[in-house]
């Protein structure tokens, strides 16, 4: 007998599940468990918003002084202020955790929201005929210049395992996304957004999106340099100060405001492709298409592991010395498809070996259990009886 001690060391987690492991809600008006208290929120258009980005900025920066075009006040706070590792652990000590387990936004209301504050003329409601009218804003493409980005989208080809195919989530006529997984976004954002709405936009709305495609690029770059994430640091305060004077209040959720502590994060955690999720998903994802019996998903997912482990480790004597062996399929992806692509992986390695090679049944016939009891389902083996 021994006493077994634990810690947890980091998770990785998305937004809301921030909220269990730091003890911080990530909703209402106090959504940043980085500024904590002194966010500045308010609710415009039916929703908490996060303005405020002008605290950022340097004391005597000219736009503090602006009024008319942010939210209709001028900027007298400073940044919040940033809380010591003591500060946050004794914070963590006072809590009781709970067990840790498990559209557009330039609406009317959004419209009605800018003429109550008194800011933003421009965008009010037209009220000229009978009926109040939201006319396009400046920041909007005209139906035809959507359909242009649109095309444009869906006939950019990427290389190979680069991003999905983008082209079958793009709806022309509908003018609309569909189907896009989180890093397709990625894509979307940092690739194909800054070029396609190059001449769709006017200048200062386009040279804000282009700042922030950039930001993303820099951010999730292999290599960061301290020097690189001061100056994200520096810029994305900009860029959030110059969407404020663009946008209506209502765009700006939490989940805007937290891009201003991302470069932050870089500078304390490294760079980013060791923290994200990509990886994560498509594994899951894999795994969770091996799931043949829902009744008891677990047992499928342990057997196809089984049996992709065993085919690997049979592979490796088969496998020519080579600089560069061929590449092996990381899961495979669905029951016949799987019976394929690593029948392939077999046959290719058997191919390649110096004749006169084994027979397939021969070579086979040496292999382990649950290699032979998942290949008595195999077309091609059947075939080679
Ligand atoms: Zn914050």
């Amino acid at each position: 007998m021994f006493t077994l001690r634990a810690a947890v060391m980091w998770t990785v987690n998305d937004f809301p599940a921030y909220a269990m492991v730091s003890g911080w809600s990530t909703k209402g008006y106090m959504a940043c468990p980085v500024c904590k208290e002194d966010v500045t929120s308010g609710w415009h258009a039916g929703k908490v918003c996060y303005l405020g980005h002008r605290r950022w900025l340097p004391w005597d920066h000219e736009w503090r002084e602006k009024d008319k075009e942010f939210d209709g006040n001028t900027e007298r706070r400073l940044r919040p202020r940033e809380w010591s590792g003591d500060e946050i652990l004794e914070q963590l000590n006072r809590l009781d955790f709970a067990p840790f387990g498990k559209t557009t936004k330039d609406t009317i209301k959004a419209r009605l929201d800018l003429e109550r504050m008194g800011i933003r003329r421009g965008l009010w409601m037209n009220r000229d005929s009978d009926k109040a009218r939201r006319d396009l804003a400046f920041f909007s493409m005209k139906p035809n210049d959507k359909k242009e980005f649109l095309k444009f989208v869906s006939s950019v080809k990427f290389p190979d395992g680069y991003a999905s195919n983008i082209a079958h989530c793009v709806n022309v006529d509908g003018g609309k996304f569909t189907g896009l997984k989180s890093h397709d976004c990625h894509v979307f954002m940092q690739r194909l957004l800054p070029v396609g709405i190059r001449h769709l936009l006017p200048e200062d709305v386009v040279k804000p999106i282009m700042l922030l495609s950039r930001f993303f690029s820099q951010l999730t770059a292999k290599t960061l340099r301290r020097t690189d994430m001061f100056q994200l640091r520096h810029d994305i305060v900009q860029v959030l100060c110059k969407f404020e004077m663009i946008f209506p209040p209502a765009f700006f959720t939490s989940m805007m405001h937290v891009m201003v502590h991302l470069p932050e994060e870089a500078l304390l955690t490294g760079p980013v492709n060791y923290r994200w999720m990509y990886p994560i998903e498509r594994l899951l994802g894999e795994l969770k298409k091996s799931v043949r019996n829902r009744a008891k998903p677990e047992g499928s997912i342990i057997e196809a592991w089984v049996q992709y482990e065993s085919l690997t480790f049979c592979g490796i004597p088969l496998s020519p010395p080579s600089p560069q062996p061929p590449p092996l399929v990381p899961f495979p992806p669905c029951r016949r498809r799987r019976h394929r692509s690593l029948l392939a992986v077999a046959v290719a390695t058997v191919a390649s070996l110096p004749a006169p090679a084994a027979p397939l049944p021969i070579l086979f016939s040496k292999a382990p259990l649950p290699l032979l009891s998942w290949l008595r389902h195999c077309k091609l083996y059947r075939h080679s009886r």
